[in-house]
C-alpha cells in the first residue's frame, strides 16, 4: 500500500496532529439571537456578560443579586435579570450556559443539568466541568487573535495576549475590512491563486497596508490600484526614517519594532544600540553607516544616495537614527532626495536623548517650581565652534539641554555665565543615557568643566543645565549619582 508523501511542512505537521488528543477545539461561535443563560450576578459574571452580549447574546441573568456595572449592562442591550436562586427549569430553552457564582455545589449543579440537557456549559474556573472555555483574545475586529492554556494557566494566556498585542498594530481590523472590501477586485483581476495570494501578501505588508493603518485608505486604494494594473508597481521600494531612541531596547516604539520586521535592509550608525539593530529579519541586510565626531565613516551625502539607489532597487528600507530623526538627526536632509524622487517613505518618531536620559537620570525637564520651558541645544556646529545667541540664554526658569556638546562643554559653560547664568547654576552631564553603562555627573557651570576634563566621560554625552538638576539626588533610581 502506498501512503502520500508529505510534500509540504503543514501538511506533515497535521499528519502528525491525530496523536496528540485536543483538549478543547478553538472554534468561533456565532451567538447572536441566542438565548443564554448567566448564572451569578458578580464581578467575575460581569465579564463574562460583556462578552457574550458583545457577540449578540439575548442574555438572561439568574441571581439574587447583580453589581450595579452589570445591571447597567443588562440594561444597555435588553438583557433580563431574573431575580433569584438557580433553578434547573432556569436552563430551559437556552442554547448555553455560564456559571459564574461562588459557589461550587450550584456550579455543579448547573453543569450536571446542562448536561442532562445537552446544552454548552461553562463554568468559570474549572475546566473540568466545562464543555467550552472562554479564550483570551486579542480583539482587531474583525481579526480576533485567540488564545488559550485550556484552562491550566489563564495568567499565561493573558501574558501571552499582551505580547500579541504589541505586536499588531491597533488599526490592524481597519486593515482586515480594507482587504475585504477589494478581494472581489482583486479575485477578477489576478485569477490564479498563488500569484493573486502573493498580491496579497505584499499589499498587505507594504505601503498599501502602511496606509492604512496610517488612515489614508484613499491613498492605500490609489497604490492598490496602481499595483493591480502594474505589478512592477507592487515591487518599488521605500524607505522608513525610524527613530530607534536614545539606548535601552525597550525604549522603541511599536511601530518601529514592526516596520524592523518587515525591511529587507537595515542602516544604521553608531547611537543605534546593538540589540535594536538585531530586531530586524535574520535575512535583512544590515548596513553600518556609523559616524563618530571625527570619523565619519559614510558621509551623508552617500547615506542619502544609498537610501535612494537601494529604494530604487525594489527595496524596503529601514533607516535606524539614534533618538529622534528630526532632532539632531539629520532626518530632514535623508528624505528630501527621497521626496524629489518620489520614494515612497514615512518618518517614525522615536524618544530623543534629551526625554530618555532626563527620565532616567531623574532630572524632570520642566517642573513647576524650578522651570517652565525647556530648550534642546546644539552644543557643536559645522564648523568646530559653538556659536549661538547667548544673550537669550538668560532665563532661569529655562532648561537647556546640550546635544553632541562635550567637547564644547568649557565654553558652553563660560558663556552662559559671561551672559548672566549664575555660576552656582547646576549642571548635569548624563554619559550613555537609558543604557545600564548610564552614568551621571553632577557641578555648576563654575566647576563643570574641571569635574568633566577629571571624569572623563565617553559618548554619547547630554549636557542638562538649570535648576531641575537639583532634583537628581532624590529623583534618580538609576545609574551612579555622584552629587
Ligand atoms: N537624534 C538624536 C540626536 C542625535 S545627535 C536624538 O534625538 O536623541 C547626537 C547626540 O545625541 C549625542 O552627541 C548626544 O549628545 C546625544 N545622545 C544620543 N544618545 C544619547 C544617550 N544615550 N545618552 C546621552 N546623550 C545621547
Amino acid at each position: 500500500m502506498q501512503f502520500p508523501t508529505p510534500c509540504n511542512p503543514i501538511w506533515a505537521a497535521s499528519a502528525n496532529w491525530g496523536d496528540k488528543r485536543l483538549e478543547f477545539l478553538p472554534v468561533s461561535l456565532r451567538l447572536a439571537g441566542t438565548p443564554v443563560l448567566l448564572v451569578g450576578g458578580g464581578g467575575v459574571a460581569t465579564r463574562k456578560a460583556r462578552l457574550l452580549l458583545r457577540a449578540g447574546a439575548r442574555l438572561t441573568v439568574v441571581s439574587p443579586a447583580v453589581c450595579t456595572e452589570l445591571q447597567v449592562l443588562l440594561d444597555e442591550h435588553d438583557g433580563v435579570w431574573q431575580q433569584g436562586y438557580y433553578q434547573s427549569a432556569d436552563l430551559h430553552g437556552k442554547r448555553l450556559v455560564v456559571a459564574a457564582t461562588p459557589e461550587a455545589s450550584v456550579n455543579e449543579q448547573v453543569y450536571h443539568d446542562a448536561m442532562r440537557l445537552s446544552i454548552q456549559v461553562n463554568v468559570v474556573d474549572a475546566p473540568h466541568l466545562c464543555t467550552f472555555i472562554f479564550p483570551s483574545i486579542v480583539d482587531r475586529d474583525p481579526v480576533l487573535v485567540a488564545i488559550s492554556s485550556n484552562g491550566q494557566s489563564p495568567v499565561l494566556a493573558r501574558i501571552l495576549r499582551r505580547r500579541i498585542e504589541a505586536l499588531l498594530p491597533s488599526e490592524y481590523g481597519r486593515l482586515a475590512r480594507f482587504a475585504g472590501r477589494f478581494r472581489e477586485l482583486v479575485k477578477e483581476a489576478i485569477q490564479a491563486d498563488g500569484p493573486r495570494r502573493l498580491f496579497w501578501e505584499q499589499a498587505l505588508e507594504g505601503t498599501v497596508a502602511e496606509q492604512v493603518l496610517l488612515g489614508r485608505e484613499e491613498e492605500a486604494e490609489r497604490k492598490l490600484r496602481e499595483q493591480l494594473r502594474d505589478t512592477n508597481a507592487l515591487h518599488s521600494g521605500e524607505v522608513y526614517l525610524v527613530g530607534a531612541g536614545p539606548g535601552d531596547p525597550d525604549l522603541l516604539t511599536f511601530k518601529a519594532a514592526r516596520l524592523l520586521q518587515s525591511a529587507d535592509v537595515v542602516l544604521y550608525d553608531r547611537l543605534v544600540s546593538p540589540a535594536i539593530v538585531d530586531m530586524a529579519r535574520r535575512d535583512a541586510e544590515r548596513i553600518y553607516v556609523g559616524k563618530r565626531r571625527a570619523d565619519h565613516s559614510v558621509p551623508q551625502t552617500e547615506i542619502n544616495q544609498l537610501l535612494l539607489d537601494l529604494a530604487q532597487q525594489g527595496k524596503r528600507v529601514v533607516r535606524l537614527k539614534g533618538g529622534d530623526p528630526f532632532v539632531f538627526g539629520r532626518g530632514g536632509e535623508e528624505i528630501e532626495l527621497l521626496a524629489q524622487h518620489r520614494i515612497p517613505f514615512q518618518v517614525v518618531p522615536g524618544i530623543t536623548a534629551a526625554s530618555g536620559a532626563a527620565c532616567y537620570a531623574g532630572i524632570p525637564l520642566t517642573h513647576r517650581d524650578y522651570a517652565q520651558s525647556v530648550r534642546f541645544v546644539a552644543g557643536y556646529l559645522k564648523n568646530d565652534t559653538v556659536e549661538h545667541d547667548w544673550a537669550s540664554f538668560q532665563s532661569r526658569s529655562e532648561t537647556l539641554v546640550f546635544y553632541m556638546g562635550l567637547m564644547g562643554l568649557p565654553v558652553i559653560c563660560a558663556q552662559l555665565q559671561a551672559h548672566g547664568r549664575s555660576p552656582d547654576t547646576p549642571v548635569a552631564l548624563v554619559e550613555r543615557g537609558t543604557t545600564l553603562e548610564q552614568k551621571v555627573l553632577v557641578g555648576t557651570l563654575a566647576d563643570m568643566a574641571e569635574k568633566v576634563a577629571e571624569a572623563q566621560p565617553a559618548a554619547p554625552t547630554l549636557i542638562i543645565v538649570g535648576d531641575v538638576v537639583r532634583l537628581h539626588s532624590s529623583l534618580s533610581w538609576f545609574g551612579s549619582a555622584p552629587g
